[in-house]
């Protein structure tokens, strides 16, 4: 059931002609059953105003993390522009971060390509580079490994004599 401020009105309304009835009462049994019904009439009063914030409290943070969502969204739009896809051979690719050589805080990187999809950024991590030459990466958000390059063959171990 819905609970606003009408039915703390309403609530409010009764307590009042109860309150105005009550000057009138001279029998002691009847006196005390007004004033039991006024306390209930404040407590519905009470109940309907206190669930009626409940509510508004609940639609504030509802909007609240709307405006969070939408910010993240308009933030993202921004931080993707730093970004392009980039072929690193042998059909692999990885978001790499374009550096501004103008910003010595921003270090060259690979962002992972299936984060990037859901439009969180996160930086690949080298693990280590093969044999064959093909670079290896971690994504620790989302826990895809990647193997990056053309794959060469291994260089030749020389003959022991
Ligand atoms: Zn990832």
């Amino acid at each position: 059931m819905v609970v606003g401020i009408g039915e703390a009105y309403g609530a409010l309304k009764d307590s009042f002609d109860i309150a105005k009835g009550i000057k009138d009462i001279s029998d002691k049994v009847a006196l005390n059953n007004a004033v039991i019904e006024l306390q209930g009439k404040l407590l519905e009063a009470q109940a309907a105003i206190l669930s009626s914030a409940d509510r508004e409290r609940e639609l504030e943070e509802k909007m609240t993390g709307l405006k969070r969502q939408l910010s993240a969204y308009e933030d993202w739009d921004e931080i993707a522009a730093n970004y392009v896809l980039m072929d690193y051979g042998g059909n692999t690719y990885a978001y790499e971060f374009v550096v501004d050589p103008s910003e010595t805080s921003n270090a060259p990187h690979r962002a992972c390509p299936n984060c990037f999809g859901h439009r969180k950024k996160s930086i690949l991590q080298f693990t280590l580079r093969d044999p064959y030459q093909r670079d290896h990466y971690k994504c620790h958000a989302c826990g895809d490994t990647f193997v990056f390059g053309v794959s060469e063959n291994p260089p030749s171990i020389p003959e022991q004599y």
